[in-house]
């Protein structure tokens, strides 16, 4: 599988990198990890020729794997350092995770559909993605068992900010959040300053798939 990654993508994954910086992501270490993750080994055949466009797609379960200048836009809010353990919530085709495990120690990614948990679980390790824990379950309620996390990350669209990813957070942690009763959705990066104290900030507004409740 690593021998798919040929000198024809590379060239194109460079040029994605020109495009997500000229929308304005500047954080050098992300820009370096869209230019390093191979998104056409994350996506259906059909959508090879694709992979490397600035847009969403189609993947397994009607979902999709998020356009890379939003993968980025996350990734540089979230401020990854290479000590954090982090939590995503919505693996998908597991794009994002790859691009987050590039930038931290440990991954950890939530799914609550079982069919897409299990391809892309299997799929993660065969494209030399051994870092990223998969799990599945209801994102709601994040995972008691791997927290504390220094960063989580949701990557489908909420109409409310669920209480157990907070508290799952560590002081000083960040929840990135795309959140409103909308559905076009504002992204919020959620910093715990203090075991019952948080700061919000809003940034720039984005269309997701639904933050779902329960798993399938
Ligand atoms: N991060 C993904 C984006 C996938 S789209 C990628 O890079 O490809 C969002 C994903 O969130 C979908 O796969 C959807 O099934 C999942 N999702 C929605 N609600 C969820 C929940 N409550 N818990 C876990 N995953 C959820």
């Amino acid at each position: 599988m690593y021998l798919m990654d040929s000198y024809r993508h590379k060239g194109l994954r460079r040029q994605l990198v020109e495009v997500v910086r000229a929308k304005g992501i500047t954080n050098t270490l992300v820009l370096d990890a869209i230019g390093s993750v191979p998104r056409h080994l994350f996506l259906d055949k059909a959508f090879e020729e694709q992979a490397y466009k600035d847009k969403a797609l189609p993947i397994l379960a009607n979902q999709t794997i998020s356009q890379p200048y939003t993968v980025a836009y996350q990734t540089e809010l979230l401020d990854p350092r290479p000590t954090d353990k982090i939590l995503e919530i919505g693996t998908g085709s597991g794009y994002q995770a790859a691009v987050l495990s590039h930038l931290c120690k440990k991954i950890y990614s939530i799914e609550r559909q079982e069919a897409l948990y299990k391809y892309t679980s299997r799929k993660l390790p065969e494209i030399g993605y051994e870092k990223i824990r998969t799990l599945y379950g209801d994102g709601y309620q994040g995972s008691e068992r791997f927290a504390p996390f220094d960063k989580i990350l949701v990557t489908a669209g909420a109409s409310f900010i669920p209480p157990a990813l907070l508290e799952q957070l560590k002081v000083g942690g960040y929840l990135v959040i795309p959140f409103g009763d909308k559905e076009v959705k504002t992204m919020l990066r959620i910093i715990k300053t203090d075991t019952d104290s948080y700061k919000e900030e809003a940034y720039g507004e984005f269309r997701f798939v639904p933050f779902l409740e329960g798993i399938v």
